[in-house]
């Protein structure tokens, strides 16, 4: 297998954050699935794949929500609300104790590790029974937004996209898209994007939304028009619609054009997509570092406890 240049804006955001980093899960770790890869190779793999706790809850929920709108889409079983809250349950044990017991060091493709574990930073109980209450709010806000109507309604070959990976081409360059849910209605495309964390900022969300719309008009062969796009926080259970212009998707293909050129700057062979740890500088910022699960490769000589404190814990709602 090739390991091919790609863009979204997640792998964006992590260039704009650290260099270094940027390395490390798109080029260090490459190959890393296998047992037989390198120690280093096969490290930077494990750390790639930890999550941290907030990850992790917002992952969970989209994990279940998936689930419970796949069985209904398949006609096997209803959206069921009490379904949902013991699955939810359920994975959040199983994945809390798998990542205590150290599995993902085996597994790391099928078993979740967690951050904060992985470096024994001391997260209060109360902060993990904090994320699992939160978590289960967010089902519980699903069940009672309009969605559940929506999607009993919706016919079978309307529900268009609920949580795949997928991709479109800008100028051959595959750009992926990940949107949470996709239906059709009436002749108009709706794209969903649940949130499960605390924000009244949406402006990188709408950049994201103005994504997902570039993809739904190619995929589905559809005017801009016949699109709108939502954001529905789980959380906070409060929603904002966005209507996408065609300005907006010129800008943000300027803005991937750009983030591009700046990406393959810094290869040794943009035709090789290949790479050297030299040319990705470490970023000089703590609070970057201090959530960065490569944190042990750059940072021998601190212990990353230290600058954790009970009290930076708390603030989570
Ligand atoms: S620990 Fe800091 S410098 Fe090292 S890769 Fe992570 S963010 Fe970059």
């Amino acid at each position: 297998m090739k390991n091919k240049f790609s863009w979204s804006f997640s792998r964006r955001r992590m260039f704009e954050e650290c260099k270094r980093k940027y390395y490390y899960y798109y080029y260090g770790s490459w190959g890393g699935w296998s047992t037989s890869a390198d120690s280093e190779t096969r490290l930077l793999y494990i750390l790639k794949n930890l999550q941290t706790r907030h990850q992790w809850m917002g992952s969970v929920v989209h994990d279940v929500l998936k689930r419970i709108i796949d069985t209904a889409l398949f006609g096997t079983r209803p959206l069921n609300h009490t379904l949902a809250s013991t699955t939810l349950h359920n994975i959040m044990k199983r994945d809390f104790y798998n990542a205590r017991s150290g599995k993902n060091h085996t597994d790391p493709k099928n078993f979740r590790g967690l951050f904060e574990l992985e470096y024994d930073l001391p997260v209060p109980n109360q902060e993990w029974k904090r994320l699992y209450t939160a978590a289960t709010s967010c089902i519980d806000a699903f069940f009672n937004s309009p969605f559940p109507d929506i999607i009993n309604h919706l016919k079978y070959n309307d529900r268009l996209k609920i949580e795949q990976f997928d991709y479109f081409r800008h100028n051959t360059i595959k750009i992926f898209a990940v949107p949470d849910f996709i239906y059709k209605n009436n002749g108009i495309y709706t794209i969903i994007d649940w949130k499960t964390g605390s924000t009244t900022n949406y402006t990188d969300a709408k950049q994201q939304l103005t994504l997902y719309t570039a993809f739904t008009i190619d995929k589905w062969n559809t005017a801009i028009n016949s699109c709108t796009a939502e954001i529905y926080n789980l959380l906070q259970q409060d929603n904002e619609t966005f209507l996408i212009t065609q300005q907006d998707i010129e800008e943000t293909c300027a803005l991937m054009d750009e983030s591009i050129e700046h990406m393959r700057s810094l290869l040794d062979s943009v035709t090789e997509n290949t790479a050297s740890i030299n040319r990705f500088a470490r970023c000089d910022a703590m609070h970057i570092c201090r959530t960065c699960f490569f944190y042990q490769l750059c940072w021998t000589d601190q212990v990353l406890r230290d600058y954790y404190d009970e009290d930076y814990f708390i603030p989570f709602a």
